[in-house]
């Protein structure tokens, strides 16, 4: 069997990171809209949402047991993570962040920069997590982009980097101009996006930040300052990699906008996800310890199997066991060993969850986020590995000690 190397390349391990009450379950659920995954639009009021699926979740109102979600966006497959916003579930934090590969950091357009937002970020920065920012709600009464992006340098990261110009303010919010390929995004009331040019009144302004958005980048990207210092400008091709490269290194933080809630901003959050954040070939190589000798596995389906559980639920279909797939590949029925509890353990269904559906698939490769179902004893931090190839997964290396500010 040959799996194609590329289509991991059109993988994005996703998770949404935010502060309790700052857009994080109707973000998810906008973007499982908007990728066609849901075809109604759950509201967090009515208990309907789709990613918060367990009934003590929605009684409590805050997301207690993160669920992957697959969907699909230009080309792309995204496996949605979801991170519990409750600084109270840490841990749960902690073992979301170690299988993600990117995420989007929500702020609230009226409070910036949040206490646990705060701590949130810190958990990502010790596991090397690439970070996407999105100001939402900016149709809230007192929004305002400039200090909410002024919250982030002064707290979190010296170089935000704001792609987007908001087109109306609070209430009358209604769309912004793409400051990277210099277009206006609107939505009309039914949500549906609409492209157009740069409104007439908005275009020095819009030309003003594009400038301060292009010098941003230079000083950070030497290929982008070198033409910079040729032309007086960036190409967008230009501009659109170094973004990128500046994204992946964690050296920059590019800032996007919008209001989940009136589903405005939600499509170039993806297309940003998609271009800025990497593939599960982008990431470094895991590592793992058998006895004393350590092991570097690469996102290579060929490689010997070993994935890391990092969720169990128990739901009407059974044990399901979320596992990140770190190398080689899975199929239904192989054996498979509980690296800890140095236990064999036979794979039984291998499913695809897309939101509160599940796809059976043949197998799973490097890259991949499934659950699987059949696994009696594996619990969530354990290693899965081949039974020939045995080797436990280590955290990746931690660079500084949480500091918890709420
Ligand atoms: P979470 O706790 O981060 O998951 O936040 P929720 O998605 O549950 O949202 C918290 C509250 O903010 C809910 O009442 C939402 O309806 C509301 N909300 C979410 N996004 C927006 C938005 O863009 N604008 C406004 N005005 N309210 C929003």
């Amino acid at each position: 069997m040959r799996i194609n190397l590329d289509t991991l390349a059109v993988v994005r391990n996703l998770g949404i990171l935010a502060h309790v009450d700052a857009g994080k379950t109707t973000v998810t659920e906008r973007i499982l809209y908007a990728t066609g995954t849901t075809h109604r639009r759950g509201e967090v009021h009515d208990g309907t949402t789709v990613t918060d699926f367990d009934p003590q979740e929605r009684d409590r109102g805050i997301t207690i047991f993160a669920a992957a979600v697959s969907c699909a966006w230009d080309g792309h497959r995204i496996n949605l993570i979801d991170t519990p916003g409750h600084v109270d579930f840490a841990d749960e934090v902690e073992r979301s962040l170690r299988v993600l590969d990117g995420a989007v950091a929500v702020f609230d357009a009226v409070a910036g920069v949040e206490p646990q937002s705060e701590s949130v970020w810190r958990q990502a920065d010790r596991y090397g997590v690439p970070r996407i920012a999105f100001v939402n709600k900016l149709d809230r009464a007192g929004a305002d982009l400039d200090t909410a992006v002024e919250s982030i340098r002064e707290r979190l990261h010296p170089a935000p980097l704001v792609l987007q110009l908001p087109i109306g303010t609070e209430d009358a919010f209604r769309g912004v101009v793409d400051l990277v390929h210099l277009r206006a995004l609107t939505w009309t009331d039914g949500g549906d996006m609409v492209v157009a040019d740069i409104p007439e009144d908005l275009r020095e302004e819009a030309r003003r930040r594009r400038r301060l958005l292009e010098e941003g980048v230079a000083e950070l990207h030497p290929a982008a300052l070198e033409e910079f210092c040729m032309r007086s400008t960036l190409d967008t091709r230009t501009l659109v990699d170094a973004l990128r490269d500046l994204t992946r290194t964690g050296d920059a933080v590019v800032v996007l906008c919008g209001s989940a809630y009136r589903n405005r901003g939600i499509e170039p959050l993806l297309d940003a996800v998609v271009a800025y954040l990497p593939s599960p070939l982008d990431v470094p190589p895991v590592r793992g310890t058998l006895g004393d000798t350590r092991q570097e596995r690469p996102a290579d389906p060929a490689a010997p199997f070993a994935a890391l559980v990092f969720k169990v639920n128990a739901t009407p279909t059974g044990r399901l066991t979320y596992l990140r797939v770190y190398s080689g590949t899975i199929e239904k029925g192989d054996m498979v060993m509980d690296a800890g509890a140095r236990r064999g353990e036979r794979v039984g269904r291998i499913l695809r969850v897309q939101a509160d559906r599940h796809a059976q698939l043949d197998r799973a490769v490097a890259g991949d986020i499934v659950a699987v179902v059949g696994l009696k004893s594996a619990r969530a931090g354990s290693t899965l590995c081949a039974p020939d190839a045995p080797l436990v997964l280590e955290p990746p290396s931690v660079a500084e000690p949480v500091v918890s500010v709420a």
